[in-house]
This record gives C-alpha cells, sequence and structure tokens, in this order.
C-alpha cells in the first residue's frame, strides 16, 4: 500500500518548523486519539500515520533521510525486518489477505520472500551535467541480506523451527461473523516456520542496514524532474527475494547565464546602441565557450538569434537543440558633456527627417490616439 506524504499528513509544508510540526501533529492526535473515538478504526489509523510522520520529522536525522530518500529512507532503520513489530505489520497482513482473496493461492511462504523495497535518491546536477552527462558517484542507505545467516536470519548451523500457531502452514483460518477466512498466520506472517534462535549480526532480520556507493551514469541531456531506475539496486529482498529498484530522480540547478525550456537554451546578451544600429559582431556565451556572432544593422531589443545544435542533446535519438540569444540594446550611460553634444546632434537630425527612423513609434502614436478618441466618443 503507498503511504501518504509525512508532510501532506500533517498538513505542513516541508520548510516547516519543528514548533509548527508539533502543533500541527498535537491538533491531529487531539482530533483522532483512539480514546475519544473507541472503535472507529479509520481515526485509529490516522492516528497512527500521524504519530508516525511526527515521529520522524521531529528527528533532525531521520527528517533529513526522509526528505531525501523518501519513505525507503526511514523505512531502512529497521521496522521493514519480517518478525519486526509495529505498523508495518498492519499493512502486509492487508496485503496478505487481499492477495489471497484476488490473487489466490501464494501459499506457504508467500509473504517470506517478498521482493526487497524501491528506494529513491535525489541526484543534484549543474546544467553542464545535465547536457553533457556525467558518471557520480551516490551513497544510498539500504538494506543487504545478511552475510553472517545467508538472509535466513536463523542463528548459523540453526535452522528456523515449524511455527505452532498454523503448523507450518503459514495460513490460519479466522471466523469473521458468518465467514471463515483463511490468512496469513500472524505469527509467523506467512513463512511457515519462527526463528528461536535469531542470528547476531542481524538480529534475526535477515538483512542489514547498509550504505551503499553507486556510480550513476547520467546520460547526456537528462532534464529536471527525469527519473533513471537501477534495476536491483534498492533494498535486499527476504529469502533470497530479488531485490528493490533504485530511483534516481535528477534535481538541475539553475543556472547563472542559461535557462532552459525542453531542449532549448535561451539567454540574453546586451548590445550597444550604436552597434544594434550600426551592426557588428557581438560575443554570445555558449555552453562549450564564446561565440561571434554578425549583429545586422538597425537590430532592435528583444531580437532573437537561433544558434542551431548548440542546446541540449535529446536522451533518445532525437536532434540537439539550438540556443536562442535574446538581445538587450543599452542605452548609454556616463556620458561626457562631448558624447551628449554628439547625441543632441543626431537627435536634431533624427527630428529633421521625420518619423521614419523610429519604427515603433508612429504606429504606437496612431494606437495611443486612437485610444483616447475612442474614450471621448
Ligand atoms: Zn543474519
Ligand atoms: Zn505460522
Amino acid at each position: 500500500m503507498a503511504k501518504r506524504d509525512y508532510y501532506d499528513v500533517l498538513g505542513v509544508n516541508r520548510g516547516a518548523a519543528e514548533a509548527d510540526v508539533k502543533k500541527a501533529y498535537r491538533r491531529l492526535a487531539m482530533k483522532h486519539h483512539p480514546d475519544r473515538n473507541p472503535g472507529n478504526t479509520e481515526a485509529e489509523e490516522k492516528f497512527k500515520e500521524a504519530s508516525e510522520a511526527y515521529e520522524v520529522l521531529t528527528d533532525a536525522e531521520k527528517r533529513e533521510r526522509y526528505d531525501r530518500f523518501g519513505h525507503a529512507g526511514v523505512d531502512a532503520a529497521g521496522a521493514a525486518g519480517f518478525n519486526a513489530g509495529g505498523f508495518q505489520d498492519i499493512g502486509d497482513i492487508f496485503g496478505d489477505v487481499f492477495g489471497d482473496i484476488f490473487g489466490g493461492g501464494r501459499g506457504r511462504g508467500g509473504s517470506s520472500t517478498r521482493r526487497g523495497a524501491d528506494l529513491q535518491y535525489t541526484l543534484d546536477l549543474t546544467l553542464e551535467q545535465a547536457v553533457r552527462g556525467d558518471s557520480v558517484e551516490i551513497t544510498v542507505p539500504t538494506l543487504a541480506s545478511c552475510e553472517k545467516c545467508d538472509g535466513s536470519g536463523a542463528r548459523p548451523g540453526t535452522k528456523p523451527s515449524r511455527c505452532g500457531q498454523c503448523n507450518g502452514r503459514g495460513q490460519v483460518r479466522v471466523s469473521q461473523g458468518f465467514f471463515s477466512l483463511q490468512q496469513t498466520c500472524p505469527r509467523c506472517r506467512g513463512a511457515g516456520e519462527v526463528i528461536r534462535d535469531p542470528c547476531s549480526a542481524c538480529g534475526g532480520r535477515g538483512r542489514v542496514e547498509q550504505r551503499k556507493t553507486l556510480s550513476v551514469r547520467v546520460p547526456p541531456g537528462v532534464d529536471d524532474g527525469n527519473r533513471m531506475r537501477l534495476s536491483g539496486e534498492g533494498q535486499a529482498g527476504f529469502n533470497g527475494a530479488p531485490p528493490g529498484d533504485l530511483y534516481v530522480q535528477m534535481r538541475v540547478a539553475e543556472h547563472s547565464i542559461f535557462s532552459r525550456d525542453d531542449q532549448n537554451l535561451y539567454c540574453e546578451v546586451p548590445l550597444s546602441f550604436t552597434d544594434a544600429a550600426l551592426g557588428g559582431d557581438i560575443e554570445v556565451p555558449t555552453l562549450d565557450g564564446r561565440v561571434k556572432i554578425k549583429v545586422p544593422p538597425e537590430t532592435q531589443t528583444g531580437k532573437m538569434f537561433r544558434l542551431r545544435g548548440r542546446g541540449v542533446p535529446s536522451v533518445g535519438a532525437g536532434a540537439t537543440g539550438d540556443l536562442l540569444c535574446r538581445v538587450v540594446v543599452e542605452t548609454p550611460v556616463r556620458l561626457s558633456e562631448k558624447q551628449k553634444g554628439i547625441l543632441r546632434e543626431l537627435k536634431a537630425s533624427l527630428k529633421a527627417n521625420g518619423d521614419k527612423h523610429s519604427p515603433q513609434e508612429k504606429g504606437w502614436f496612431e494606437s495611443v490616439k486612437a485610444f483616447f478618441d475612442g474614450l471621448t466618443k
């Protein structure tokens, strides 16, 4: 069953201070506390859910792991062992009941050979790394099969013994009103056997906490939010079941010069007003270094120049995107008296020639006039 996000459970935002987390929890706990809602299983579930979220979000270390790895980051702390008590059991028992009803006949050992949990890792990348691709080492907390007991959970030299409650069948009959249901044995949780002499290295869980370092090959062209699946790199399975997968979620940082839209890159380039008027060569940045482009005479501010193939490559087989440079014409500042004199001369000369030197101006004044004429009608 999918677990709800802890922040959603408490209704606080991700940056919430500890005091706010506590306040939110207190409110929910008051509302859903079993003593106030006797026999209401929904309230009980909500209370447990809130308590679990509270426990993680008020523990700085757990919270950090949760923020980075999601539920897997905090479940790895040992709650997921197959004979561990606590909340996990409830979900698993439901899972098994539904499995029995809908899937049918998993039989003995069904739940004890569960596949390992999936893990999630957020990988921070610069734009350059995302565009060119990179090989990055990451360290993830995970559960690996215990080497000492070979994942069985029993002390080396001993064997798990037959479960007395289900006589090794892994299933028990439970009467509920008129119905008699076949249910996973609550004692051995379907394994049919229990460990009387647990392995000292893993405490009988069959798996141990481990931090493992992996090299992730980031393909060129990945974008913010892309997810990569590393098959089999999640938590170890139970009793030889296959491991889960590791999902690597890409988070690409903003760049100081370039912004990105899919496979195109955008940047703004300042252009002096004399170059804008007379034309000239300007230097624009690309991810591979500076490139000169020719600006034609009479270039207006906002004009886009497209550099084909200077954008982001496609992760698949598609073509590489473009770099679009938008020029921004700059008004000159800190003019000397002499320069101001030249500009005044230029102004007089432009004026003497009518409005033909300002391509937007005539149309704009006409629109303004039409607007005010419309108002006075
Ligand atoms: Zn062990
Ligand atoms: Zn049993």
